[in-house]
């Protein structure tokens, strides 16, 4: 036999087609769920564990327990309610093998008529409450089982594992069953002993063990402990370790700062600060005027005033005589920040340029004066990231909202040359809208100093939030004929449907036919345009320009106005679709209005029909709140860590057992493990901690930029 071969030289990375039980077919079966080798299914953790009780006859079923029993379905039907169509309850009668009857009722289960049918062997659990002496189980738990299924003699808990079609859990749990044995001995566990023996945690193969087969649920919550610790205790190492790397490696250009300097910058800026911007813009110049680099993520809500704080820096960089750069996400916010940088600036000696993907004449021009320090800072997207631009001498790179975590890191350690012991690079400041709970900037974003400007600009008035369905868009656009009237002027937003984020013909057509029907139809006085990311830059450019003075009065738009664009003349929001939307991105969308100060009510009328529960509880969340902490806790509800700034995407592993926040103790407990071990072995060189080394630099490695601890 083939696998017999195999038998004693299964390994943790063996193919899943050398465990046993497992053929080609059901190789790729496990590949769906991402379980390629014999570790990944030890690692395929189950999600729940359930309480089974011992399977015996309808006789030994206990009055008012819970109980299992096994028999074949004589007879069911859906019994409707009075007067509803649709609901009713389900009704079934199980026979066992001695020809005892037990009944089953499953209330609101119209669906179980395509599922149960006489004939069938089930396995039932749940209370006995006998009717008229007559055993009954209301909405018992139930599997269909094989003919020859052995029965469950004892008690047990069952883990319930991710599934997929045609590879239900019942066929994972015997795999595990048959494979555990033979791979859990091969599980090498990278933490000292001595910390486990003092924490009283189990060792980590006797911990997939107790999560796979656990003798009870105390067993499989023990051991989801353990598993938890090791995701929180790596990722705390890593960020432990890197702020030692920083600490010890790598030098940034500090920067001159005093009263004089100060009052020099703040001419520049047409207002006065608001106390949390000052507060703020202190917590920054106070970084950028040391040697060790800077690391700080301003937060602050969409229209807070982020902009000038990252100018602010720039300025101290500038004027030391040293370059500063301005990242944005897009074209579009870099093309704005230019604009209004210039603006600000106008009448200086200060010299700015523009850098952006886009291939124009002036490029190698531009990338030329950038190295030869002809500019002072240089406005961009991520094309300033690419290996062909190389600065004069680059004191501060900012990161203008940026939520993806992987770009951010990338970001801050590609500068300077690799091998110096010692490696200078920039101070990195790092702006999002998307505020960070708590839990998450120690975790995720634990590296990073985070500052909060947390009260808006004066004068700012709430926006007003209306959803409403497709059958109100016709009096919606009617009414955005009035506020035209009013002189005030309009986006509205289209959303992106192509699953990988990129606008599609159809939804660019659906873009250029909604300005035309609203143009004709609504808005036949009014100057009415559309934008998407498709058009070429000059001819966008042009668009928004014409926006921006006013003589374009209606914006339709993809998401490309997502982020930053500033019209304070703006005040009416439409979006259409809106239940395709994230919330966060619904809430940086509404940023777009609400930014004028001259005493207007902003409105944003979220066009919106949501078929699902996640949907409703969008819609609900972005009309009850204009507050966008508020708001990012509840994304963080709906969606879950692992969405969140898209750490999926951009390879930091996300938690998979840990649960934030509800595992806070143990994320506590792990940072300060963490920092006692990096302090007494700051790149974990000794030999008791090279599996955990090598373990830590798969894991966060990458983004984390640890790669360079070498
Ligand atoms: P965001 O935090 O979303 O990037 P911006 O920096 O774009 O916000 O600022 C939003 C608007 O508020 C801009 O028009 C900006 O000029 C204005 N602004 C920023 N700070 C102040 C202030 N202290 N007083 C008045 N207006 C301000
Ligand atoms: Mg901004």
């Amino acid at each position: 036999m083939a696998k017999a071969a195999h038998a004693d030289t299964l390994r943790l990375n063996s193919p899943i087609e050398d465990a046993p039980g497992v053929g080609p077919a059901r190789a790729r079966l496990f590949e769906r769920l991402g379980v390629r080798t014999v570790g990944d299914l030890l690692r395929h953790l189950p999600m729940r564990h359930e309480f089974e009780a011992a399977e015996g006859g309808v006789d030994d079923l206990p009055v008012g327990a819970v109980g299992s029993v096994r028999g074949t379905i004589v007879a069911a039907r859906f019994v409707p309610s009075m007067g509803f169509g649709k609901k009713g309850r389900f009704e079934a009668t199980l026979r066992d093998a001695q020809g005892q009857t037990v009944s089953l009722t499953w209330f609101n289960a119209r669906y179980l008529q395509d599922k149960l049918h006489p004939g069938m062997v089930l396995r039932v659990q749940g209370k006995n409450k006998p009717y008229n002496g007559y055993p009954q189980i209301v909405n018992p738990k139930w599997e269909a089982l094989d003919d020859d299924e052995p029965p469950e003699a004892a008690e047990r808990v069952r883990p319930i594992y991710p599934a997929a079609e045609d590879l239900p859990s019942r066929v994972i749990e015997k795999v595990v069953e048959q494979t555990a044995p033979r791979a859990l001995p091969l599980v090498a566990d990278p933490l000292p002993a001595e910390l486990l023996h003092h924490h009283n945690m189990p060792a980590l193969d006797e911990a997939y063990r107790m999560m796979h087969q656990p003798a009870h649920m105390d067993e499989a919550a023990e051991a989801r402990r353990r598993l938890a610790f090791n995701e929180l205790l790596l990722l705390q190492l890593g960020i432990a370790m890197k702020r030692r790397f920083v600490q010890d490696r790598l030098t940034a250009p500090p920067l001159p700062h005093n009263a004089a300097i100060d009052e020099h910058i703040r001419e520049r800026f047409p207002f006065e600060l608001t106390p949390a911007q000052k507060k703020v813009v202190g917590e920054v110049a106070d970084d950028l005027s040391k040697t060790r680099p800077m690391n700080r993520l301003v937060q602050g809500d969409v229209g807070a005033g982020k902009t000038v704080v990252a100018l602010y820096g720039l300025l101290m960089a500038v004027l030391d005589r040293k370059q500063g750069a301005l990242m944005a996400p897009t074209e579009l916010l870099a093309e704005q920040h230019f604009a209004s940088i210039s603006a600000m600036l106008e009448g200086s000696s200060i010299r700015l340029a523009l850098f952006t993907g886009a291939r124009n004449g002036e490029r190698a021009e531009t990338l030329d004066a950038i190295k030869a320090g002809e500019v002072d800072i240089v406005v961009g997207t991520h094309a300033l990231l690419s290996d062909t631009v190389a600065f004069h001498d680059l004191a501060l790179m900012v990161i203008d909202e940026q939520h993806r975590f992987g770009v951010m890191q990338r970001a801050a350690f590609r500068m300077g040359p690799k091998d110096a012991p010692i490696r200078r690079v920039p101070h990195h400041l790092v702006m999002t809208a998307t505020p960070i709970p708590r839990t998450l900037s120690l975790t995720v974003f634990g590296d990073l100093d985070v500052s909060t400007i947390d009260t808006l600009p004066p004068g700012r008035i709430p926006v007003t939030n209306r959803v409403v369905g497709q059958d109100k868009s016709d009096e919606v656009y009617r009414y955005l004929n009035t506020r035209l009237e009013r002189g005030e002027q309009a986006y509205i937003v289209v959303p992106t449907i192509d699953a990988a984020g990129h606008e599609t013909a159809q939804q660019l057509k659906s873009v250029n036919e909604l300005a035309k029907l609203i143009q004709d139809k609504y808005c036949g006085g009014f100057k009415v345009a559309a934008v998407h990311g498709r058009l070429k830059r000059e001819t966008r450019q042009r668009i928004m320009d014409r926006f921006r003075r006013g003589e374009v009065h209606v914006l339709v738009a993809t998401t490309v106005i997502e982020v930053g664009v500033d019209v304070p003349n703006a005040s009416v929001m439409i979006i259409e679709h809106a239940e395709r939307f994230g919330l966060a991105q619904l809430h940086q969308l509404r940023g777009r209005v609400g930014r004028g100060d001259d005493g207007r009510r902003s409105l944003c009328v979220f066009i919106a029909e949501p078929t699902t529960e996640d949907g409703r509880k969008r819609m609900d969340a972005i009309a009850s709140s204009n507050d966008g902490f508020k708001i990012a806790e509840m994304d963080l509800q709906i969606r879950g860590m692992g969405d969140f700034f898209g750490t999926r995407q951009s390879g930091a592993a996300p938690l998979k057992v840990a649960a934030i926040p509800d595992d806070m103790d143990l994320l506590l407990l792990a940072r300060r493990d963490a920092q006692k071990m990096v302090d007494a072995d700051p790149y974990l060189t000794h030999d008791d901690h090279l599996l955990l080394r090598k373990v830590l630099l798969q894991h966060h490695g990458e983004a984390l930029g640890l790669i360079d601890v070498g």
